[in-house]
């Protein structure tokens, strides 16, 4: 029997995560031909979802909890919950009740057509003017620097195949960043156009400093293209120093030979080294860049406890 695995990441959601894990409840049971589990990651809420959750557990048994002693971020919670994940299909939705859960079996067809992530595509967004911009800016980024095509909307309601979320998990170094993830694991993903719902309750976990943060991290663990400006950047500007040297020559020698040759010579030739120099910045940038991204392993996320059935199955 096929499995579903159901990963949630849980931060200050006391008030919607019973209502999003009984829809799921509803929803998955249509189909009996399916067995699922939910596995809800407690990023450390600062509100009192992790006893809620206890509760829950205790007459659940599909339901796992998984409760991080720092909050690490979406992404990393996400993580977190993946790697307990028994399913043969991972579906990732909010703790927020926006995933528009009924359109679950929607999501899941292109799977079954030989796509290997399927992603909700919202025709409108319902959040900040603020938060709009900032996703084009975020989809642009994602476009230029890890080669995601513009009409792919990454959103918060996605199913992936196993195999995918194996690879996924091999990437044990901190700030995680799906989206770069998923594209380097796979090529086909499709997207599912559905409405997205309100948020039902409570406000929204991302802050502009850490959404920020998530996206500086994001393309700096990535990708090393942001160096690669800085050596384009050098080489333009010593190219420029050595077009304007040129000229300066040319004009000395058959166009202004009374010119005065000191203060003109000194800023083509500060051009030029100072271009040069960035150009080696840059380069020596890529290799720190990639030395980097291969050896951080500071962790990603630290598990203090798994509740599953209302017992503690690990404890550190
Ligand atoms: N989230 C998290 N850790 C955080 C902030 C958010 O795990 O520090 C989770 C949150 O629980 C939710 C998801 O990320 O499941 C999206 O958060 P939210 O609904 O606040 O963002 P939006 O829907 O506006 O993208
Ligand atoms: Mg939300």
């Amino acid at each position: 029997m096929p499995k579903l695995s159901f990963v949630i990441p849980c931060y200050g959601s006391e008030l919607t995560i019973e209502r999003v894990i009984a829809e799921i409840g509803l929803v998955a049971t249509q189909k009996p031909e399916y067995d699922y589990e939910i596995i809800c990651v407690n990023d450390s809420s600062p509100d009192n979802v992790l006893p809620l959750l206890r509760r829950l557990a205790a007459s659940d048994p599909r339901l796992t909890v998984v409760d991080l002693s720092r909050n690490m971020g979406k992404h990393s919670a996400v993580m977190a919950g993946y790697s307990l994940a028994t399913g043969d299909i991972i579906i990732n939705l909010d703790d927020d009740g926006q995933s528009p859960m009924p359109h679950l079996w929607e999501l899941l067809l292109p799977l079954s057509e030989g796509y290997d992530i399927s992603m909700a595509k919202y025709p409108r967004k319902m959040q900040s003017r603020f938060k709009n911009f900032a996703s084009r800016i975020n989809a642009e980024m994602a476009h230029l620097l890890l080669g995601k095509p513009r009409s792919l909307a990454f959103e918060n309601f996605s199913a992936v195949k196993r195999f995918v979320i194996d690879e996924v998990l091999k990437y044990q170094n901190p700030y995680p960043y799906l989206d770069g993830l998923y594209l380097r694991s796979t090529g086909k993903i499709a997207n599912v156009v559905m409405e997205q719902r309100e948020r039902s309750d409570g406000r929204g976990g991302f802050t502009f400093l850490k959404s920020l943060k998530l996206w500086l991290n994001g393309f700096t663990a990535f990708s090393v293209k942001p160096l690669r400006i800085s050596t384009f950047l050098g080489a333009a500007v010593a190219l420029a120093g050595f077009i304007y040297g040129l000229w300066i020559i040319i004009r000395k020698l058959f166009l202004v030979p009374e010119m005065s040759t000191g203060y003109p010579s000194i800023m083509s030739a500060l051009l030029f080294i100072g271009g040069m120099i960035m150009m080696m910045l840059g380069m020596l940038g890529e290799y720190v860049g990639r030395i980097y991204i291969s050896i951080n392993k500071s962790p990603q996320y630290v598990i203090r406890e798994i509740i599953h059935g209302g017992a503690q199955i690990e404890d550190n």
